[in-house]
C-alpha cells in the first residue's frame, strides 16, 4: 500500500532493538484518514471471505480494527491483556510474549464473543516474531472458530513471524513489509508486493 509506505518513510522513526516507531500516525496519534484507507484495503484484500467478526488485541490494534470492522459490517472483539490468573472457564486465553516490552502476559476473550464455526479476521498493527498473532490464532481455535485471515498494517519481514504463519498456511496479508531497516543510516527498505 503505497500511501502507507510513503508515510512510514516520511514519519517513521527507527530505534535500537529493531523498533520502528510510528507514533505520530498509528500508535499514539492516529491519522484517521490514513487508517480509513487501511480499513478499505483490508476489505479489498479479504473481500472473497465471509467475515463474522474481527479480532484484535488492546491497545493499539483497536482503532485500526474498529475502522476496518465498519467496512466488513461486523462486530469487533479485542483481546484484553491480563496479568491475573484469576480467569474462569468462561474465558478463552493465550499467553503472549511481548516483543516491545519483553514480558509475558495473558490475552483473554470471553467465550460468548467468539462462537464455534465463525470466520474470524485477525487484525493488528505490527507483526514481528508473531507472538501476538499466534496468541490470537490460539484464541480463535480454542473457540472452535476459523481464522479467515490475518491482516497486518506493518510486518517486519526480517523477523520470522510472517514467514512461519505463511508456512502454516494462514492467509496473511501485510500492507507494508519492511525487508530491512538500518538504525544508524536511518534507512528503510520495503519488500516488493507479492
Ligand atoms: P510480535 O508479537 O509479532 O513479535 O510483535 C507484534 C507486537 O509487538 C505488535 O502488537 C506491536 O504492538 C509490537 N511491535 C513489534 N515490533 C514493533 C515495532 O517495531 N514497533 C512498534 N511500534 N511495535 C512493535
Amino acid at each position: 500500500m503505497d500511501l502507507l509506505k510513503e508515510r512510514i518513510l516520511k514519519d517513521g522513526e527507527l530505534r535500537p532493538g529493531n523498533i520502528l516507531k510510528v507514533d505520530s500516525f498509528v500508535n499514539h496519534q492516529m491519522d484517521i484518514k490514513l487508517m480509513n484507507e487501511v480499513g478499505k484495503e483490508f476489505k479489498r484484500l479479504f473481500a472473497d471471505r465471509k467475515i463474522d467478526r474481527i479480532l484484535t488485541i488492546e491497545a493499539s490494534g483497536i482503532g485500526i480494527a474498529a475502522i476496518t470492522a465498519q467496512y466488513f459490517d461486523c462486530p469487533l472483539v479485542f483481546a484484553k491483556k491480563s496479568q491475573s490468573l484469576n480467569i474462569d472457564g468462561a474465558m478463552l486465553l493465550a499467553n503472549i510474549e511481548s516483543f516491545t516490552y519483553k514480558k509475558t502476559y495473558s490475552a483473554v476473550v470471553a467465550k460468548k464473543y467468539i462462537h464455534e464455526g465463525e470466520n474470524v479476521l485477525i487484525i493488528d498493527d505490527f507483526l514481528a516474531n508473531g507472538a501476538a498473532a499466534n496468541g490470537l490464532i490460539e484464541i480463535v481455535e480454542q473457540a472452535g472458530a476459523n481464522v479467515a485471515g490475518i491482516g497486518i498494517v506493518i510486518e517486519k519481514g526480517f523477523q520470522d513471524g510472517g514467514k512461519l504463519l505463511r508456512e502454516r498456511g494462514y492467509n496473511l496479508k501485510s500492507l507494508a513489509i519492511v525487508e530491512n531497516m538500518d538504525v544508524e543510516k536511518g534507512t528503510i527498505v520495503f519488500r516488493d508486493e507479492e
